[in-house]
């Protein structure tokens, strides 16, 4: 086994193939686990699921040896905002999301806490948390996960201590998570590339969401520099993380069976080389 298949490193596919046959490319890449989005992630509505698929897709992922599915939630989905009107849209879309998720049977839903805009940061919060409380049921499967933010506007989430907020009010904690991106990780000034600074972020997440709560990561690079709040993913090493800048968090043990999903710009165009990259620091 190489030593590209002994961790949980993967990336955002294309559904195009139909949902059923994405862990057939998956498999190309020698991912066992990746991302996708269950419909498009910059519309509303959605046709159902087809019933036949859950259990192609199951059969497919067994053969593959899939071990985790994430789903990404559509941009639309701003749980911060404060516009009652949006609010009902974004309760409905997630409210579907949350339903095919369960219906593919994945692990994982992955979404953007989004933007307060004028209000405030801890209006922001409170309207995150009060949405989660709203789709959340007692009995569904998918853990849903808050992606930390670049810190880009008013958006929610850019500090740990934000997202411990946000779940401290959560009725149901045990279904949610956090997604940690490295790119707005770094975009909203967590230098994670030194040792000292590794450590830093480590013990700022043990004394607010808590490691056992870090459920997944976006893996990228970022074309923008440290602190600067822009959201701009760039390739595994090309950009200004660096390929060192990723060694210790891909060395670290206790992430080893956290899955590590990359969205990186040139997406399966370019998987080849980011794990060939990957490969140079394992
Ligand atoms: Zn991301
Ligand atoms: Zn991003």
């Amino acid at each position: 086994m190489s030593k590209f298949e002994d961790h949980l490193i993967g990336g955002h596919l294309s559904t195009s193939v139909g949902l059923e046959n994405t862990p057939v490319s998956a498999s190309k890449f020698g991912f066992r686990a990746y991302q996708i989005f269950t419909k498009s992630q910059m519309q509303w509505k959605a046709k159902p699921i087809d019933p036949s698929i859950p259990e192609k897709f199951r059969e497919n992922r067994k053969k593959y040896d899939i071990r985790s599915v994430m789903v990404h939630a559509s941009y639309l989905l701003n749980t911060a905002s404060s516009d009652e009107e949006l609010r009902k849209k974004v309760r409905e879309g997630f409210h579907m999301e949350i339903e095919r998720s369960d219906f593919l049977g994945v692990e994982l839903l992955t979404f953007h806490p989004g933007s307060f805009k004028d209000a405030t940061l801890k209006k922001g919060i409170e309207n995150v948390t009060s949405m989660l409380n709203d789709v959340i049921k007692k009995d569904q499967n998918v853990e849903i996960l808050i992606e930390n933010s670049a810190g880009q506007g008013n958006s929610v989430g850019k500090t740990f201590s934000d997202i411990a907020e946000i779940i401290e009010g959560i009725q149901y904690k045990d279904k949610v998570g956090v997604c940690l991106d490295t790119c707005h990780a770094w975009a909203s000034g967590y230098d994670f590339t030194s040792d000292e600074g590794y450590d830093r972020m480590i013990s700022e997440i043990r004394d607010t969401v808590g490691i056992e709560k870090i459920r997944g990561f976006h893996l990228n690079d970022s074309k923008k520099g440290l602190g600067e709040h822009t959201d701009r993913h760039e390739q595994i090493g090309k950009g200004k993380i660096g390929l060192q800048g990723f060694s210790i968090l891909l060395r670290d043990e206790k992430f080893r069976k956290v899955p590590m999903i990359m969205e990186t710009p040139k997406g399966e165009d370019g998987y080849m080389e980011d794990i060939a990259e990957i490969e140079k620091i394992l």
